[in-house]
């Protein structure tokens, strides 16, 4: 489907690259070498209620990379415990994105396909005396919490007979009870300094329909618990999370410990019957520290508001954060792969700045995208001394760097568009370009100089007119004649009309959902995010297939839009400028 450089088949562990050295790779790396571990086995766990963004694209790079660079294996495993937040679109979109980022799953599981383990797993913690039903409110169990600096109280159902606890937790899961009405929860601590561990919800009621499982549960796992015990069905080695997580290993560790699956392998013959290889054994949780990045949003809420409040044009706005916003964007796989790397992994929070994210397309994009010229703001420039109809055409390397991409045949004739800003009447101190009476080399055709500057009625600028000179044509002697600035163009009779999107940052400031200033985010949206100009492009860019890159000489990265662009109308998403305006100016 797509081509050039945006294709993502490129291998995400370079052979060539030197071996990473984060805190969890070594991790990794001594429980092999120890043998704590035969194989590693990692996982990425999205809750699919929304679409992935750019700080998930840190969590896919680590879980998959690891796996792919210690010869171990990835599942794709969804949360799916929160059937009112959760779509199938989300689903496909994610598996959708994991793929372009050039990584693919061992297995594909979801937490819903382990829904019986749970619930027999449940049936075990209140056998073991470790749960309860509870028959208090949400209200009430807020109340019963307790604070950080106040221990909670028990609940006055905690001493339940296990007999009854079994009794009211069977009724639960056929649905006898409404919504709300009782919640089973683990017995662990009420006066725990760690508010994780007081008597934290296992089970849910909720009668709703699930995605995966229709009508056949009225209750659902909480995610702490599912997120555990998935973990350990599919024998991960190293949960690795977000440090947000930290303070939720004691009851990750707690429910892996006290279901203890791996030394019961009864808890999981659902699964086999159902064919899905299980592993079972005791995972480990680490934790790392959050991509955030200024200028951006980063968290599904934040995204899908901007969406549903109608300030970006849907989920693969060219504008969004998402991944599938940054790929329509232009930015490449490998550009992200590259972004993750530079930013590395550790437990130290940090905030990176935008211009890492750029540098990492540029960077990406310098090496590889092909060249080409576009006009974005077209003036009209007459070469008077060449006949009417004149046309020929130049040989231009598609690389200045890379030969293999070979070259291609760019048209010139007599009427040429140039950017309106290569021309100025009353030129500014140290201006290089066009001026009336000036010279200026045309990029790879020769060097012009402007004799005669047409206006209309109003007094602007319609057309220039000028003399090429003959001597400067490339293979001719004064082909390499000093003049002080060189410009794009295309020819006009050849050029292809396109739709030019020009778009930047979504936020003119550095935290744009800091709230501490009575506004939010809607409150620094940039004005100038998208703009569109209908510009010209030489014939060998309009050709391009949806996603192709380019850089289009002195005006930066384009792509060609993965939806609208047809070789007829083409259609190009401005993904990066050449150098970061944004930086200069603060
Ligand atoms: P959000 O806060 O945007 O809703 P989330 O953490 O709820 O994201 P999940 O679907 O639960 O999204 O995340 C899947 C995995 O991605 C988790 O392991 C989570 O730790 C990781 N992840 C989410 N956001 C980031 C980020 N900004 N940087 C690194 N990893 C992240
Ligand atoms: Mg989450």
């Amino acid at each position: 489907m797509s081509a050039g450089p945006t294709e993502s088949a490129a291998p995400p562990a370079d052979a060539a690259a030197p071996a990473r050295q984060d805190f969890i790779r070594q991790i990794v790396r001594e429980d092999l070498a120890s043998g704590k571990h035969a194989a590693v086995r990692t996982r990425f766990p999205p809750e699919p209620n929304g679409y992935l963004h750019i700080g998930h694209a840190k969590a896919i790079c680590l879980d998959f990379g690891i796996a792919a660079e210690f010869g171990g294996h990835c599942n794709l495993r969804f949360d799916d415990t929160n059937p009112e937040k959760e779509d199938l679109a989300f689903v496909r979109a994610i598996e959708d994105d994991v793929r372009w980022l050039g990584f693919d799953w061992a297995e594909l599981r979801h937490a819903s396909d382990y829904f019986e383990v749970y619930y027999l797993a449940a049936e075990k913690l209140i056998r073991q005396g470790d749960a309860f039903v509870c028959d208090l409110t949400a209200e009430q169990i807020r109340a019963y919490r307790g604070t950080l600096t106040e221990p909670g109280r028990d609940s006055p159902f905690r001493d339940r007979s296990i007999e009854e606890n079994l009794d009211l937790f069977r009724r639960m899961r056929a649905g006898e009870f409404a919504d709300g009405t009782r919640t089973l929860r683990a017995k662990i601590d009420m006066a725990s300094g760690n508010m994780n561990l007081r008597d934290p919800a296992l089970y849910r009621i909720k009668h709703l329909a699930h995605q995966n499982t229709g009508d056949a549960w009225p209750i659902y796992p909480m995610y702490d618990y599912a997120h555990a015990l998935g973990d350990a069905v599919e024998g991960i080695t190293h949960s690795l999370c977000t440090l947000e997580f930290e303070d939720h290993r004691p009851l990750y560790d707690w429910v892996v410990d006290r279901v203890d699956l791996a030394g019961h392998p009864e808890l999981l013959a659902s699964l086999s019957a159902r064919g899905l290889p299980v592993v079972a054994a005791k995972p480990r949780q680490i934790e790392f520290s959050r991509l955030n990045i200024n200028y951006t949003v980063m968290s599904k809420r934040k995204l899908t508001q901007l969406v549903a409040d109608g300030l970006v044009d849907g989920w693969d706005d060219p504008r969004m954060y998402t991944l599938q916003g940054l790929r329509r964007r232009g930015y490449t796989a490998s550009s992200l792969r590259l972004l993750v790397d530079r930013v590395g992994i550790s437990k130290q929070n940090s905030v990176i700045d935008f211009s890492v994210l750029e540098g990492a397309l540029r960077d990406d994009l310098d090496a590889r995208a092909p060249r080409r010229m576009a006009v974005i703001e077209p003036l009209k420039l007459v070469l008077t001394n060449l006949p009417e109809g004149h046309a020929e055409t130049l040989t231009f390397p598609n690389h200045p760097k890379d030969e293999a991409q070979g070259t291609r045949e760019v048209p010139f004739s007599r009427q040429l568009w140039i950017e309106r800003d290569d021309f100025a009447e009353v030129p500014p101190k140290g201006w290089k370009r066009l001026i009336p009476g000036g010279e200026v080399r045309l990029r790879g055709a020769g060097i012009v100089r402007c004799d005669e500057v047409i206006k209309d009625d109003s007094g602007a600028i319609v057309e220039l007119r000028g003399t090429l000179d003959p001597e400067s044509r490339p293979g001719m002697e004064g082909a390499n004649r000093k003049v002080k600035g060189t410009i794009h163009w295309v020819s006009a009779a050849h050029a292809v009309e396109a739709q030019v999107r020009l778009y930047d940052r979504l936020f003119v400031v550095e935290k744009p959902d800091d709230e501490s200033t009575g506004k939010t985010y809607r409150d620094h949206l940039n004005p100038d995010s998208k703009r569109s100009a209908t510009g010209f492009v030489e014939p060998a860019a309009a050709q391009a297939a949806p996603e192709q890159a380019f850089q289009f000489e002195r005006l930066g990265y384009f792509v060609a839009d993965r939806y609208d662009h047809t070789a007829a109308a083409p259609v190009f998403n401005r993904s990066v400028t050449l150098r970061d305006a944004w930086t200069a100016w603060s």
